[in-house]
């Protein structure tokens, strides 16, 4: 059994703190307040390589492992969970869902996505529906040698900066999750109309809903094949669900490191503070949780990379990852005294932003419904 990071790993790991710290760290809070999605940051990051990482390199990609985009997860997720999020769970997604598009969706879409020149978002959610999401009711209607898409998409990531979407829609509404297919839509495409939201966290993702009203694509837009849609996005989050975590717990880990360093530093009736037990137990039982669940975490990316079972381990960490994530952030500002409940310091903001990973790519409820599928078989589920 391995437990450390091959050469290449870690200098890799190097590579993306220093630009994180540069590059991501400062404009975190600014990007909060300003409700804005950084381009010029995303052009960084396909320039360095980091976008859609585990793409093969004839499309631009770097055929890296999945371990490897995991270390490039938790290092952005210190400096920047919601960065973490845009390149490496909806990047990741729409990534994978790309290679088995057509020659023209990945020239038009995949590799300028993974230059960092066009931005992509993921839509599959609607507003009567999420958990469940074969109740879609968008609808794609062959028509020709084109696609009529009509429907509404809401919760979607990127929703104000995408270029372009990979749409979930029905082609067949008597078929369940085996009527569902996948398209790409530039996000300017006559009939598309966007609404955003008042998020309380994750801001800088500029959430919001996208309208179809009798879109029209070309065949070639169709990614797999008809009615692949749904099992292909399954696929896909077996491996983004992972990255969600991985950020969420560099953010967890930056916190609890600044709180050593605060606790060691500030005194309290005459000594620091990290020798009272009230202070120094929870920042012990915080780091042995999120370093036990970050282990899982990299078992899930080397069990996919060996072709292996991983979607139990995936659900597990989608569920530990954000939620132990929150707990850790929240006693981390607490540790802080009054001065973590300002917005000098970044934890009120981890903690909005990591607490939206709870939610999205799936909630905690889902991600149990799927570990006890695995331990006890499909005939067991609730549905
Ligand atoms: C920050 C953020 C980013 C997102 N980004 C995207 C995106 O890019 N693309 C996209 O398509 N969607 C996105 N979403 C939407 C997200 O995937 C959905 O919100 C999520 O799947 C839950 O669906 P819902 O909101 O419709 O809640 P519902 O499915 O209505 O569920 C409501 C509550 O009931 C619980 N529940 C539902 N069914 C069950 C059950 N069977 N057993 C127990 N509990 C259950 C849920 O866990 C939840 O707590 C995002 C959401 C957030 C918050």
């Amino acid at each position: 059994m391995e437990f450390d990071f091959n050469e290449e790993q870690r200098a890799l790991a190097r590579t993306v703190r220093t630009f994180s710290l540069r590059e991501l760290r400062d404009g975190y809070s600014r990007r909060d307040r300003e409700r804005s999605f950084p381009r010029a940051i995303w052009k960084k990051l396909g320039e360095l390589g980091l976008l859609g990482m585990r793409v093969c390199e004839e499309y631009g990609g770097l055929n890296a492992t999945c371990v490897t985009q995991g270390v490039v997860a938790e290092e952005i997720g210190r400096a920047d969970p919601n960065l973490g999020v845009a390149a490496l769970a909806v990047a990741e997604l729409v990534g994978h869902m790309l290679e088995h598009g057509t020659a023209r969706a990945r020239e038009e879409f995949l590799t300028p996505m993974i230059k960092g020149d066009k931005v992509p978002a993921f839509a599959v959610t609607e507003p009567h529906c999420g958990t469940d999401a074969v109740a879609m009711k968008a609808k794609a209607v062959k028509n020709g040698d084109h696609y009529i898409l009509n429907g509404e998409k809401s919760g979607i990531t990127l929703a104000k900066a995408a270029d372009f979407v990979l749409v979930y829609a029905k082609t067949n509404a008597t078929l369940g999750a085996r009527g569902v297919s996948a398209f790409v839509v530039p996000a300017d495409a006559p009939g598309i109309t966007r609404q955003y939201y008042e998020d309380m966290g994750a801001k800088s993702l500029v959430r919001g809903s996208i309208f179809m009203d009798d879109v029209v694509v070309p065949e070639d837009c169709l990614v797999g094949a008809e009615g692949e849609g749904f099992k292909l996005m399954m696929k896909g989050f077996d491996a983004s669900r992972v990255y969600l975590a991985l950020t969420c717990l560099g953010a967890a880990n930056i916190s609890v490191e600044e709180t050593i360093r605060y606790t060691r530093e500030r005194s309290a009736f005459g000594k620091p503070l990290a020798r009272f037990e009230g202070v120094s137990f929870p920042v012990a039982e915080h780091s042995a949780i999120l370093e036990a669940t970050r282990l899982l975490c990299y078992k899930a990316l080397w069990l996919r990379d060996q072709g292996l079972p991983h979607s139990k381990e995936a659900a597990m960490v989608k569920w530990m990852g954000p939620r132990f994530s929150v707990d850790a952030i929240r006693d981390c500002l607490l540790l802080h005294g009054h001065y973590g409940w300002t917005q000098e310091l970044p934890f009120e903001q981890r903690l909005r932003d990591v607490m939206a990973v709870e939610i999205a790519d799936g909630t905690s409820q889902v991600s149990k419904i799927v570990i006890a599928r695995e331990l006890y078989g499909r005939e067991f589920l609730p549905y």
